[in-house]
């Protein structure tokens, strides 16, 4: 059985296969490697995919669609003559157009695939790539990560000595960052994350929107009035944009406004575009490229001198800006040995091959990441009542999966007869800014005391199977519940058996964890903060909005003023305080 590797990219997509002499990537019907993700219908009603679609786009900017990738997992719809088209019936096409070429490539469809996400994909993303492949009736073996499938690229072209990887991958429409450790054949994804918004698209819609504007137009005017015009003027620069990669200028040829080009190139008509001026208007652009890269650096505890190379995917890695960046933040030449934007595919290819075969797999074993954090709602004591509604996290983003944690919680009321386990998943502080996966009841507890102790135990395995266990201490009484069907429709047999192996595993326990803009800011930066912060944020938030229950202002200002310092600096003024568990 030979299982394909695909990368379903926002702008392009990929498929290779793994042959006895290595990864190979699979051509389209134009011999082309790189599938542009990209649908169309044509006047007669046929759907386009691919460079037809993109090129039918430039004339016929309302009859096709990309980057719908970025809707993944939400219902946003896309309606052409009438018709409406989900991100997962879109996606489908591209997926149906490169299962259509390894057909034609392999004489045959037996075949199935590893497909890629990005790693901040959370389930309902997944579970929509899932559901595309299943429109397509292309059968996904697993969902890895990009930056998984990149490492995986280059560490079968490595040695086996040890080294720390920075994943840097600039698409189209997204970029994500991702600390990977390598040594033996062993691919350890430590820490990633990622800007959905940030992508090769925004350096091209830079260059159209400062050239209308030395016009004396606007772009958001021109694109409403003018579709056609701005169209073709987006992909012109475009064009230009991959030019100055490798050159010092590009002429921008401007469409009027029926968006056609006049036969002359004029001064009137045309804009040049140098390096170092479009280097100045993506200033912002590549500030941005800085947090990402930061935040994985802080997550796992890595120095800028502790990484040992840089990896570049994605095709908006070949701007000299992007790998200048690197070069001074680093002090190291970013490595490109593979074809950025193949890369991914390629990685994904290797998996494939290491599923057909199960005794390679051994050799290098992958692990994964949590894209996400994991936990129950629990009440907090304030005084002697209890508020509902806070996240308590069982399973950190970032932590290594396959994973098995347990968390005790205990009653809030004497003689309490059940418990109801609500599971969510997101790094909100609270539940409400979370996202529900599921609950199940703990009935029949024993009469007594409040404070009767459940552990609570999530399981999480590499296919997204979440099983959550609660069990009643004084009992021993145990109630299981498995969330799984979320992110893909695993057989039962395949449940059981990631349930037996995560069971191996042992337990390791951890965790603990502020006026009402304060305490709104420092939620909000609660959610993009790295677990480190997160500890110390959440334990003055406690005393905060502890002392804002007491009513003590002088406290109350106290607090405040030591949140505050701590939003601004990191940092906290005073670690003496007693802050307790507060967990219920
Ligand atoms: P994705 O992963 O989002 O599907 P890719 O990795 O294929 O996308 O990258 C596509 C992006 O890379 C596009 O925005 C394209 O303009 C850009 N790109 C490709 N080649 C170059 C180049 N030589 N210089 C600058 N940008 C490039
Ligand atoms: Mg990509």
């Amino acid at each position: 059985m030979i299982i394909v590797g695909i990368d379903l990219g926002t702008t392009n997509s990929a498929i290779a296969y793994m042959t006895d002499d290595g990864p190979k990537l699979i051509p389209n019907s134009l011999g082309k490697t790189l599938t542009p993700s990209a649908v169309g219908i044509d006047a007669d009603g046929t759907v386009l995919v691919g460079d037809a679609a993109k090129d039918y786009m430039v004339v016929h900017p309302d009859l096709g669609t990309t980057a719908f990738k970025r809707n993944m997992g939400t219902d946003a719809k896309v309606s052409f003559k009438g018709l409406d088209y989900t991100p997962e019936q879109l996606s489908a096409m591209i997926l149906r157009s490169l299962k259509n070429d390894a057909e034609h490539y392999f004489g045959h469809s037996d075949f199935q695939a590893v497909v890629t996400v990005p790693a901040y994909f959370n389930d309902a993303q997944r579970t929509a790539t899932i559901n595309a492949a299943q429109i397509a009736e292309l059968n996904v073996v697993r969902l890895i990560n990009e930056p998984t499938a990149a490492s995986i690229a280059y560490g079968y072209h490595e040695s086996k000595d040890a080294k720390n990887l920075l994943v840097v991958d600039l698409g189209g429409g997204t970029f994500d960052v991702s600390a990977v450790e390598m040594f033996e054949g062993v691919v350890d994804v430590k820490a990633s994350f990622g800007d959905s918004y940030l992508g090769g698209e925004d350096f091209t819609h830079v260059i159209a929107s400062e050239i209308l504007k030395s016009k004396g137009m606007s772009f958001e005017e021109m694109e409403f009035k003018h579709p056609l015009m701005i169209s073709r003027l987006k992909y012109e620069c475009e064009k230009a944009k991959i030019a100055i990669s490798s050159q010092d200028n590009a002429i921008v040829r401007i469409p009027n406004l029926d968006g056609a080009f006049d036969a002359e190139v004029t001064p009137e008509n045309s804009f040049k575009v140098w390096r170092e001026q479009f280097e100045m208007w993506s200033s912002e652009l590549l500030e941005r490229l800085r947090v990402p890269i930061n935040r994985v650096l802080a997550d796992s505890s890595w120095s800028v001198g502790s990484v040992d190379e840089v990896i570049l995917v994605g095709g908006s890695t070949r701007m000299p800006m992007v790998r200048n960046l690197i070069a001074d933040m680093f002090s190291i030449e970013p490595q490109c040995r593979l074809n950025p934007d193949e890369v991914v595919a390629i990685g994904a290819s290797i998996q494939g091959g290491l599923y057909a075969d199960n005794k390679a797999l051994k050799d290098m074993a992958v692990t994964d990441i949590a894209p996400f954090t994991l936990g129950v709602e629990v009440s907090r004591e304030f005084g002697n009542e209890f508020k509902p509604g806070y996240m308590l996290p069982i399973i950190h983003r970032n932590r290594k999966i396959p994973s098995s944690q347990v968390k005790r919680v205990s009653t809030v009321y004497p003689d309490q007869k059940e418990v109801v386990v609500k599971v969510y998943q997101g790094e909100g502080r609270k539940v409400s800014q979370c996202t529900f996966l599921g609950e199940f009841t703990i009935g029949n507890l024993p009469k007594g005391e409040k404070g009767q102790d459940i552990d609570i135990r999530f399981s999480y395995d590499l296919n997204g199977v979440l099983e959550v266990e609660a069990t009643v201490v004084a009992t021993e009484q145990t109630t299981q519940h498995i969330i799984a069907s979320k992110t893909r429709g695993l057989t039962q047999a395949e449940i059981d058996e990631s349930i037996e192996r995560l069971r191996q595993l042992k337990p390791s326990p951890r965790d603990k964890a502020r006026w009402t803009a304060l305490l709104k800011r420092a939620e909000r930066q609660y959610e993009q903060s790295t677990l480190e912060e997160r500890e110390t944020m959440d334990a003055i938030m406690n005393v905060f909005e502890f002392s804002m229950m007491e009513g003590d202002k002088s406290q109350i200002e106290k607090v405040a003023k030591r949140l505050d310092f701590f939003l601004e600096n990191g940092y906290d003024l005073n670690t003496d305080e007693d802050e307790g568990e507060g967990w219920k």
